[in-house]
């Protein structure tokens, strides 16, 4: 804090490379201005990703508005731009970012002529082979780690032989595929989109997709808290703690995203791409996209279909009524399960899971 001895006010501070100044009246100090100052800028940094923050911080920005306004710049030479300043400023982001969307579709329309089928297969499979090879990757370590402590050391010495061969083949074919690849941000689907188009619309959708949840789920969750509590019947406060239990664990979920930039996106459905792998918790799932696990999805909506213990078309998606949205047989294969869940979980992120009447999940290794 420095005080300047050249200027107007009698007290002119420093902060962050620029001069401030109360205004004439001001009760606030200099020391409340910098305080105010931070929370403004944090809640409204916050607000970006999570835009119910200025609902829930509303007091306390009232109060730092209040504090800022008392303050003005003090810069001999500065001053505030004008409105016509500001209009002119935002007419010409506005032109810009015409030119750029106009240059996009250009460049997709161009693009369109070179779409390759193949390519663009290639592409998907290259990434869903990564993707094994990691988990693959991860597997040899828990194993040589001494994972699954009830496995005979011969046992572990083939699973781990296993693994190797296989982390071979794959990386050989993930060589064949990345030469058909080459760049693999080039690789345009057919209607020109490159990977990062689609990452651009895909970080819209799911932020407002999140933006929506959480919104809902804090509206419900204190009408769950109060029926949890209050209502007569002993049943339904059961009921409505169970449900608040899951509304509460998503929210949580929801809320623990950070802030997603359009790299952090997968190319070709709206989820971050760090979301994708094949142990969930942690992650949700595989994509949808990898050809090779589309079939597997493809495969397991025949069997569920076929066994007829659907009980519900996956229409109208926002009806309430209390249905399941699937009644998984029991006596899968645990492939199929997973296949089956992962795809509902995809169409139904909401969607929870609970044990029917006097049915148990059990999963068993498969060497038990
Ligand atoms: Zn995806």
């Amino acid at each position: 804090m420095t005080e300047s001895t050249s200027y107007q006010p009698k007290q002119v501070y420093e902060l962050e490379g620029m001069l401030v100044a109360p205004r004439l009246g001001a009760t606030s100090t200099f020391e409340a201005y910098v305080a105010a100052r931070a929370t403004f800028i944090e809640i409204n940094d916050d607000a970006r990703w999570n835009p119910w923050v200025h609902e829930d911080r509303a007091s306390e920005e009232r109060s730092a508005t209040a504090v800022l306004e008392q303050w003005r710049r003090a810069e001999p030479a500065f001053r505030q731009m004008t409105d016509q300043e500001v209009k002119e400023m935002l007419d010409e982001s506005g032109r810009r970012s015409d030119a750029e969307f106009a240059a996009d579709i250009a460049r997709q329309k161009r693009d369109r002529e070179r779409y390759d089928p193949e390519r663009e297969q290639a592409r998907l499979s290259l990434l869903e082979q990564e993707s094994i090879l990691s988990r693959q990757r991860e597997e040899m370590v828990e194993l040589g780690a001494g994972r699954y402590p009830a496995m005979s050391d011969e046992r572990r010495t083939a699973k781990i032989a296993e693994i190797e061969h296989a982390i071979n083949d794959r990386e050989t074919q993930i060589a064949t595929l990345a030469a058909i690849v080459a760049d693999r941000e080039d690789v345009v689907d057919e209607y020109g989109c490159l990977p990062k188009d689609r990452r651009k619309a895909g970080l819209l959708h799911y932020q407002l997709n999140r933006e929506r949840k959480v919104r809902e789920l804090r509206a419900r969750i204190p009408k769950l808290k109060t029926g949890a509590t209050e209502s007569k019947d002993r049943t339904e406060r059961s009921k409505l703690r169970s449900e608040l239990q899951t509304a509460e664990a998503s929210l949580e979920t929801l809320l623990a995203v950070p802030p997603l930039s359009e790299d952090d996106m997968c190319s070709e459905c709206a989820r971050p791409a760090s979301h994708h792998g094949w142990i969930s918790p942690p992650y949700d799932g595989p994509c949808p996209a990898w050809p090779g696990w589309a079939e597997r999805l493809r495969q397991a909506r025949e069997i569920l279909f076929a066994t007829a213990e659907l009980t519900k078309p996956k229409k109208e998606p926002d009806s309430q009524k209390p249905q399941p949205i699937a009644v998984l047989p029991s006596g899968l294969p645990i492939a199929e399960v997973i296949a089956t869940l992962s795809e509902l979980q995809n169409e139904h992120p909401d969607a929870i899971v609970k044990r029917g009447r006097a049915n148990k999940w059990e999963i068993w290794p498969a060497d038990a």
